[in-house]
C-alpha cells in the first residue's frame, strides 16, 4: 500500500507526525510520497524524506503560489530534485475553482516547471482542478510527447481521463471517490465510477492528500496515509475486484513511475 500524495509536512501533523508515519506502516504502508507545493513545504518534504527510508519526496509550486515561481525558487526547486530521494517534480498544474493566482501566471508557472521536469527527466504530479482543457492544451503542444507522471486528485470525466491516458499518465485518486452514493436517484452511476471502471489497471494510483479529503468512514476527521486503504477498497469495490489487486497494482505502479 502507498500513499503517493500526502502532506504530512503541514502544521495538521505539528504534534503527532511520527504516530502517524508508524501508523501507516504498522498497518501495512509500504511507502509515501510526501508532495511540496511552494518553496518552503518542498524543502520540509526533502527533509522528511531523508530521514525516513520508506518516505520520498517531490518538489514543486502549487497553481495557488503561481506568484511565486521566478528564477530565485525556480533554481532551489532544481536543487531539491537532484536529491535521490526527490522523486517528482510537483505539485505543479492549473486551478481555476480557487483561481488564487491569475491564470496567466498559473500557466508561465506550470509551463517553467514542466520545462525544469523535463530538463531532469523528471516525473510530474498534477494538479488539476476546472482546468482540465488548458492543461491538455499545454501538454500536447510542449515539444516532447513522452510524458510521465500523474493527474492526482482526479475528478472528471472519461473523456477527459482518456486523453491524459493517451499522452501517457497515470491518474490517480483520492478519499472524493467514496462520497458518492453508488447510484442516484435515477439509477444512474456516478460519472467517476465510469473513469474508475475504465482505466488500465496499471496506470492508477491512490493518495489521500492529508490532511485534506478523508475518505468514508473517516470524512470530515483530519486525514492521514494509513486512510488510503479506503481508496482502495472503493476501486476494488467499483472494479468488482479484491482489495489485495489493487492494492499490488497501485504499490507496482507508484514504484515503476517514480522509481521509488
Ligand atoms: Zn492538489
Ligand atoms: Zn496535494
Amino acid at each position: 500500500m502507498i500513499d503517493s500524495h500526502a502532506h504530512i509536512d503541514f502544521k495538521e501533523f505539528d504534534s503527532d507526525s511520527e504516530e502517524v508515519i508508524k501508523r501507516f506502516f504498522k498497518g501495512g504502508g509500504e511507502k509515501i510520497i510526501n508532495v511540496g507545493c511552494d518553496l518552503n513545504s518542498s524543502i520540509r518534504s526533502y527533509e522528511l524524506a531523508k530521514n525516513n527510508e520508506n518516505i520520498f519526496a517531490s518538489a514543486g509550486i502549487h497553481p495557488h503560489d503561481a506568484g511565486t515561481v521566478n528564477k530565485n525558487s525556480l533554481k532551489k526547486i532544481e536543487d531539491l530534485v537532484k536529491h535521490y530521494k526527490v522523486i517528482a517534480v510537483g505539485e505543479i498544474g492549473l486551478d481555476y475553482f480557487r483561481n488564487l493566482s491569475p491564470q496567466e501566471k498559473q500557466i508561465e508557472a506550470f509551463k517553467s516547471q514542466l520545462e525544469l521536469a523535463d530538463n531532469h527527466n523528471m516525473p510530474l504530479i498534477i494538479h488539476c482542478r476546472d482546468a482540465y482543457n488548458d492543461l491538455l492544451d499545454i501538454l500536447k503542444n510542449y515539444q516532447t510527447s513522452d510524458w510521465r507522471g500523474v493527474i492526482h486528485c482526479f475528478a472528471a470525466s472519461w473523456q477527459i481521463a482518456e486523453n491524459f491516458l493517451e499522452l501517457g499518465f497515470h491518474i490517480g485518486f483520492t478519499g472524493i471517490i467514496t462520497y458518492y452514493k453508488d447510484k442516484s436517484k435515477l439509477g444512474n452511476e456516478p460519472e467517476i465510477y465510469k473513469v474508475i471502471r475504465n482505466i488500465p489497471l496499471d496506470k492508477i494510483l491512490i493518495e489521500t492528500d492529508c490532511p485534506f479529503l478523508a475518505p468514508v468512514p473517516e470524512r470530515g476527521k483530519r486525514n492521514e496515509p494509513l486512510f488510503v486503504k479506503y481508496v482502495a477498497e472503493k476501486i476494488a469495490h467499483i472494479r468488482k475486484t479484491s482489495f489485495e489487486e489493487i492494492e499490488k497494482a497501485t504499490s507496482e505502479n507508484a514504484i515503476r513511475l517514480f522509481n521509488l
